[in-house]
């Protein structure tokens, strides 16, 4: 019988160091000798088609693909290669990503994922809080709060735009702390929060 891998879901909004955390450990894996294959969703194409990447530029190899069903399919051909499977933006993936990754743990493979844990509307995100559930290990990270420096647990959209997926970083969206987060408003101007100056 096959030893079961483990599941680690990487969470916390944005900025807070998720695809950072993510690379330092499929970088460490890769340094143990260990076979590594990284995955991102095609929705999340900022930097590059061909890694992922954070906020502070550093970077690792992906493959990009559409569902979780493209996932496999690129997968499977060379699960006997593959030791530790890295998934970054994971909340952009179908509820089927939740069945892989319990196939893939009784396969004996090590899976990683990063995800965000909430929408900008404070709402759980797509599949992430299931994967939180059946992981072995969760890592709930914090940013740094833009209009206070406090730890901060929200992604505060600027903006009006009601979309789900409007994608992008900096200028678009900001780390706020619970005291400094306005899910609907237009928060171009901090004037309107009536918040003192920093
Ligand atoms: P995530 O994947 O969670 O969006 P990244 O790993 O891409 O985060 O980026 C984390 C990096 O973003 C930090 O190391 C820091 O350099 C930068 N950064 C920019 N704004 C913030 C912020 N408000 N809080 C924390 N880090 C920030
Ligand atoms: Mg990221």
């Amino acid at each position: 019988m096959t030893t079961p891998g483990r599941i680690e879901m990487i969470t916390g909004p944005m900025f807070s160091g998720k695809s950072e955390e993510l690379i330092r450990r499929l970088k460490r894996a890769r340094i143990a000798r260990q076979r590594v294959a990284c995955y991102k969703p095609d929705i999340d194409l900022r930097y590059h088609r061909t890694a992922i990447a954070s906020h502070s530029e550093q970077t690792h190899d992906a493959t990009t693909v559409a569902t979780t069903a493209h996932l496999k399919a690129e997968l499977w051909p060379r699960m006997d290669e593959v030791d530790v499977i890295g998934i970054d933006e994971v909340q952009f993936f179908d509820e089927a990503i939740l069945a892989l990754a319990v196939e893939l743990v009784h396969q004996g493979k090590r899976i990683v994922m990063a995800g965000l844990d909430t929408t900008f509307a404070a709402e759980p995100f797509g599949p992430v809080p299931d994967l939180m559930a059946i992981a072995d290990e969760v890592t709930k990270l914090s940013a740094v709060c833009m209009t206070c420096g406090a730890p901060a647990i929200h992604t505060q959209r600027l903006g009006q735009s009601q979309e789900l997926v409007v994608v992008g970083a900096a200028g678009l969206y900001e780390a706020r702390c619970r005291a400094h987060f306005r899910p609907f408003l237009d928060e171009h101007s901090s004037e309107q929060l009536d918040l003192p100056a920093i």
